[in-house]
């Protein structure tokens, strides 16, 4: 089983795709956590990458195209895989589709967590990363406490992109750029609406609920 993770920024993807690695065992593939790594190894392309998440712009088609295949490649024989934060325009839905034809898999649903734009503003401007241990938190949904998160709060860090007049312009990319992606998936039935609002842990039941019927 392969699942694509939808929704605007602060939707919460990242969160509920490190639950189903976590209980699931898939593998996630993040193109934010992607170029992100590519920003830390400060590389040229690293550089580059970074202007234009500052920006609140998407990164070239061809940049993501490669990221994705060097991990996919990797990881297609042994697990199923999350898609996080991609595809985000009809190209790079062609680019999935020739890949996955490339690599013998296929989607298996598309779950659109649905947000309202306050809720994303608090998600996002609440958001700590631990560079340790790669968990995401949140300020105020869910915060790391001495229980849940042995590292410590010296470990959380503030994404550069998650500043106010940043999110703006990554919710208006949103809504021009990946918003039509969602209509390509409903053609084709793929797509199930989820209430991305709710609670953290509502939210991954209904995931559960639509995914477990579907197998491996
Ligand atoms: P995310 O971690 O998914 O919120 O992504 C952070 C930023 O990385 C986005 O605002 C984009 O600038 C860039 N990015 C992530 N995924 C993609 C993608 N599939 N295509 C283009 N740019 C991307």
């Amino acid at each position: 089983m392969n699942i694509i993770l939808f929704g605007p920024p602060g939707a919460g993807k990242g969160t509920q795709g490190d639950y189903l690695v976590k209980d699931l065992n898939f593998y996630k593939i993040s193109t934010g956590d992607l170029l992100r790594n590519e920003i830390n190894k400060k590389t040229k392309l690293g550089i580059q990458i970074k202007t234009t998440i500052d920006r609140g712009s998407l990164v070239a088609n061809t940049i993501i195209k490669d990221l994705v295949e060097n991990t996919i490649s990797y990881h297609s024989v042994t697990k199923n895989l999350i898609f996080d934060g991609y595809p985000r325009n009809l190209n790079q839905v062609n680019d999935l589709d020739y890949l996955l034809k490339k690599y013998v898999k296929k989607i298996s649903c598309v779950l659109n967590l649905k947000v309202s734009e306050e809720i994303i503003t608090k998600r996002i401007l609440g958001r700590e990363l631990c560079e340790k241990c790669g968990r995401i938190f949140n300020q105020f949904f869910n915060p790391s406490t001495e229980k849940n998160h042995p590292c410590g709060s010296q470990y959380l860090q503030k994404r550069s992109d998650d500043k106010k007049q940043i999110i703006i312009t990554r919710y208006s990319t949103y809504t021009k750029e990946t918003l039509p992606v969602l209509d390509y998936y409903k053609n084709v039935n793929l797509l199930h609406e989820i209430d991305g609002d709710d609670k953290i842990s509502n939210i991954y039941e209904e995931i559960r609920r639509i995914i477990d019927p579907l197998g491996t």
